[in-house]
């Protein structure tokens, strides 16, 4: 569906409404196409801590361009600050003197990335409170930077030194051009030790990844994105849409299954189908969901339960299915797919929301007991163009659309590409994460 307000502010006359009445004038975002490079343009790095020398390391290793000093008239892709070295409220001057800069000689859709250490992970006051000030820097930086541009902020816990580049490669390139003001860590549960990525343009090579809810919409996005990059997925659907779910699955060479995952039996049959076919499996999707909305006066509990089922209950089920007969293969991955509803609420949706926060729940109670390098994250979309978000009346369609940094909605591969980072071989040390896929939504959380 296109987003009409979106093109009529590239035009002569939109231009002129916008610039007299103040609008929101959405940058077209750039989104990154097969064979293109990671980063078009230059980044420059700076501060100095413990992440410095790796920075610089895992920049080369993705064959990004970088610089340490910037010079006049040049226009840059993106920043990376290593901030590690701050250790007290004084120091983060140094923030300022950075930035301010550079800010503008930024191209537009441009990058920023602030590195941090896990503040529960310091090794004293005054380095906790200059490493937790750097959330509020981020998220204000994403709400002002315009043009497309995302910032977001990277926590390394300590030993995690070697485990960024992955994390760089998304939220550096276009992959992330939907998220931003988002918090990340890396290394604070769990293994750190990824396994190398062979192949950088199919770092999914000889992987299987179930995606559920595959035949339309964001699902349909996800099982592409992850072909694209080498998987072999496993599309799960409801009988009603099985030839959508055929058709999408034949052209990517997928396999399919078609069930409904709320089935009694539905985690026993994906593990069967799991073991027969491929005796382990190496990303679990959890992307099914569904919405019944109504006020919670007006809430009949079917519409209650069958929400919790779809969206909460079948991903915790097959989640724990798959680990206890031990077919999530070493170095897996699990995802499920939350919702800002779920972090912010929303009105008529207290059975959604409640679905969508227990999925946090469900990651947070997951990633400290994983082990072999077997992850759980989450993404929260915002408003996401597909059939779901089509159904939503006009004008709350168009507040969701623009209240957000970006001023307009995402789209599913944006979803996608989040989740392709989190399946990433080199991600083992992304665990225990709930990463907003929404443009940076003004409201709410
Ligand atoms: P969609 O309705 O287009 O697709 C959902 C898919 O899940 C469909 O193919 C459907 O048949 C399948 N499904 C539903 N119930 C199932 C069941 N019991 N068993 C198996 N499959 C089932 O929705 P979408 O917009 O693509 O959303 C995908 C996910 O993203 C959902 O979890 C949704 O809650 C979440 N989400 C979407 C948005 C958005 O803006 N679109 C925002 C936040 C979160």
């Amino acid at each position: 569906m296109s987003d009409r307000y979106q093109f009529f502010t590239s035009t002569p006359i939109g231009k002129l409404v916008v610039k007299n009445l103040g609008l929101p004038a959405p940058t077209p975002l750039e989104r990154w196409s097969e064979g293109a490079p990671l980063v078009d343009g230059t980044v420059v790095t700076g501060g100095e801590g413990r992440l410095s020398k790796a920075l610089v390391v895992a920049l080369d290793d993705l064959g990004i361009t970088n610089v340490g000093v910037s010079a006049e008239g040049q226009r840059y892709k993106g920043l990376v600050f290593d901030a590690t070295g701050l250790t007290s409220a004084d120091q983060l001057v140094a923030l300022q003197q950075f930035f301010t800069p550079l800010m503008r000689s930024l191209t537009s859709c441009a990058r920023v990335v602030v590195l941090g250490t896990v503040p529960d992970q310091t090794s004293g006051a005054g380095e906790r409170i200059a490493q937790r000030a750097l959330e509020g820097f981020t998220r204000s930086l994403g709400k002002e930077i315009g043009k497309g541009s995302t910032v977001n902020l990277v926590y390394v816990a300590p030993g995690a030194e070697q485990a960024l580049e992955s994390t760089l490669a998304f939220f550096l390139s276009p992959k992330s051009a939907y998220v931003s003001g988002q918090v990340v860590r890396i290394g604070a549960t769990g293994a750190v030790e990824a396994e190398p990525v062979a192949d950088q343009a199919r770092p999914l090579a000889g992987q299987v990844a179930i995606v559920t809810g595959a035949s339309r919409g964001i699902g349909e996005q996800i099982a592409r994105v992850l072909h694209r990059d080498g998987a072999k997925v496993l599309g799960i659907d409801v009988p009603q849409a099985a030839s959508e779910l055929q058709g999408v699955m034949r052209e990517i060479d997928g396999d399919h299954l078609v069930l409904d995952i709320t089935a009694k039996d539905a985690p026993q049959r994906i593990a069967q189908h799991v073991k027969n076919t491929y005796g382990q499996v190496n990303g679990v999707v959890h992307n099914a969901g569904i919405t019944r909305d109504k006020k919670l006066a007006n809430m009949a509990e079917d519409r209650w339960s069958s929400v919790i089922a779809v969206n909460l209950t079948a991903p915790e089920r097959i989640s724990r299915e798959l680990l206890e007969q031990g077919l999530v293969a070493a170095n897996g991955r699990i995802v499920g797919v939350s919702s800002i509803a779920g972090i912010a609420g929303n009105v008529g949706q207290t059975n959604y929301a409640a679905s969508k926060a227990g999925v946090i729940g469900l990651v947070d109670s997951l990633a400290p007991e994983l082990e072999g390098g077997i992850t759980v994250n989450a993404v929260a979309p915002g408003f996401i163009v597909t059939q779901m978000t089509a159904a939503v009346p006009f004008a709350t369609r168009e507040v969701g659309q623009r209240m957000n940094a970006m001023s307009q909605g995402g789209l599913p591969v944006d979803v996608a590409e989040a989740i392709a980072w989190y399946l990433s071989p080199g991600s083992t040390g992304v665990n225990g994460n709930v990463v907003r896929v929404c443009g940076q939504m003004m409201l709410g959380a």
